[in-house]
């Protein structure tokens, strides 16, 4: 049998992970596959973005150690692609590389204030809790009794869902301990949720928003003014098959419930954009300006009316999505954060493919990307048998991180983390307790030299 095609994934998030398995299923050609990531744990928004009382959401990470598994596979925790080794260096290692790194960035909303202290992107908020180890000297001020969440997606409602756990949900979490006890003695009495567009527009998915309803230290309130639907949100809803339709019928709900004074409320509001965060030296308030909805190429878009309003808040998590970042010597689209592709295949790029948010953007639940993924080795599987994949003449990767002196995390010490981390989560009935240091998760994950 000929040597297998050599193939670099990079991010070892879901979509690296479901790319890794087709490719390492493959016989014709067979593959071997070295998935790297700049961190030295893998599974990505797995790890530092589900929210950390979903844990079945999680438990998507037992496939990913099947993969992990399959003969030919290995990982370089600790790699920074672009910046230890170049996209140049990868090409002459390999006969191929796909990018699975994700949209590392926050989407900004543009307005003053955006950047006063207690203005957040969701995203920083989210890896704080999640523990990851960029972000664990951060101090979120959770003194002010009011917190405002501007978006309507998933992200929104993980945010203004962990802002009301109470210590007895967030104790069976793996929540970072810093986290916990700032959530356990915050000030919040309140949680606005605030959606540019109505409620058959939200992003949000049934399920999550459901949730919001079963917590057992806050009510939920929604205005029924807010579900009044004018005649094209209440035309699409009759065409909707599932999401906006159930959405509306627990918002429906959710106006009809009479709140039980439980120490926290989580408030959904549609129709209002903020346009100003106020404060001076830190965040005070959010201007809010009245939307309503217009036909605008074929969706319902938010236009500003006159009508405006403060709130007052001390923080502000801004969770309207992801972006992704550019990686040096990739080909790279401004405008939508994504690599340029066809199917998968990086625009213009020899050798290089794509998937998951990189590829597509930051949409979809975790398993969208296997099917994202599915068609980016597919199109690389028939490049390799068109002959279109030239072998490449460089060594091995490792022998290039020894000379230049970088430690990396192989799948041993991932597995000395992961075993490190549920053995001091067992005895606290925590599924675990998170190493969050770099110095800490590199000393656990035994760095090693070349394999
Ligand atoms: P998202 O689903 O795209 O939601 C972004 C929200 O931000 C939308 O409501 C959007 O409103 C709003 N928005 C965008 N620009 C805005 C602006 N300038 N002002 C006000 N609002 C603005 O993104 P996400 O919540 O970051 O989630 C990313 C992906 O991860 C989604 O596919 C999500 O379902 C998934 N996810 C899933 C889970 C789960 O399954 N439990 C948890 C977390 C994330 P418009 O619709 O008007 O643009």
């Amino acid at each position: 049998m000929s040597a297998p095609l050599r193939v670099a994934v990079v991010g070892s998030g879901p979509a690296g992970f479901y790319a890794s398995d087709a490719l390492l299923r493959s016989d014709d050609p067979p593959v071997s596959v070295d998935l790297l990531d700049r961190l030295p744990t893998p599974w990505g928004l797995v790890r530092f973005g589900v929210a950390p009382d979903h844990e079945n959401i999680k438990a998507v990470s037992r496939a990913f150690e099947k993969t992990a598994a399959r003969p030919g596979f290995r990982f370089f925790g600790n790699v920074d692609v672009g910046r230890v080794v170049s996209h140049a260096e990868l090409l002459e290692r390999y006969d191929a590389v796909v990018y699975t790194v994700g949209a590392q960035t926050d989407r900004r909303l543009g307005i003053p204030g955006e950047d006063l202290p207690g203005s957040w992107p969701a995203t920083a908020f989210v890896a704080w809790y999640n523990g990851h180890p960029d972000f664990q000297d951060l101090s979120f001020d959770l003194s002010g009794e009011r917190a405002v969440v501007v978006g309507n997606g998933n992200v929104a409602i993980d945010c203004a869902r962990m802002l009301a756990l109470t210590a007895a949900e967030l104790a069976r979490t793996d929540t970072v301990a810093a986290a916990e006890r700032a959530i356990i003695d915050s000030g919040i009495r309140e949680i606005m949720m605030l959606g540019r567009r109505g409620p058959v527009q939200a992003a949000f998915t049934p399920p999550e928003l459901q949730e919001l309803g079963e917590l057992a230290g806050a009510d939920v309130i929604v205005d029924p003014h807010d579900l009044e639907l004018d005649p094209a949100s209440a035309d699409a809803l009759e065409h909707d098959r599932e999401r906006a339709r159930r959405n509306v019928e627990l918002l429906r709900e959710f106006a009809r419930r009479e709140p039980k004074g439980l120490p926290r409320r989580i408030v959904l509001r549609f129709l209002v954009s903020p346009v100003e965060i106020v404060g001076s030296g830190r965040v005070e308030g959010v201007e809010l300006v009245r939307n309503e909805l217009v036909s605008e190429r074929g969706r319902l878009a938010a236009r500003p009316t006159a009508a405006r309003e403060t709130i007052p808040c001390g923080l502000v998590l801004r969770s309207v999505g992801y972006l992704g970042v550019e990686l040096p010597g990739v080909p790279f689209d401004e405008e939508t954060g994504v690599m340029p592709n066809d199917g998968g295949r990086v625009t213009g790029a020899e050798r290089t493919y794509c998937a998951g948010w990189i590829k597509r953007g930051p949409s979809g639940v975790i398993g969208t990307n296997k099917k994202d993924a599915t068609e980016t080795v597919d199109a690389l599987l028939a490049d390799a048998r068109a002959g279109r994949l030239v072998a490449p003449s460089g060594g091995d990767l490792g022998e290039l991180l020894d000379e230049r002196g970088v430690l990396f995390v192989d799948y041993e010490g991932w597995q000395a983390i992961d075993a490190a981390e549920r053995s001091m989560g067992e005895p606290l009935g925590r599924p675990r307790v998170k190493v969050t240091g770099w110095d800490e998760l590199l000393d656990t994950g035994r760095p090693v030299q070349s394999p």
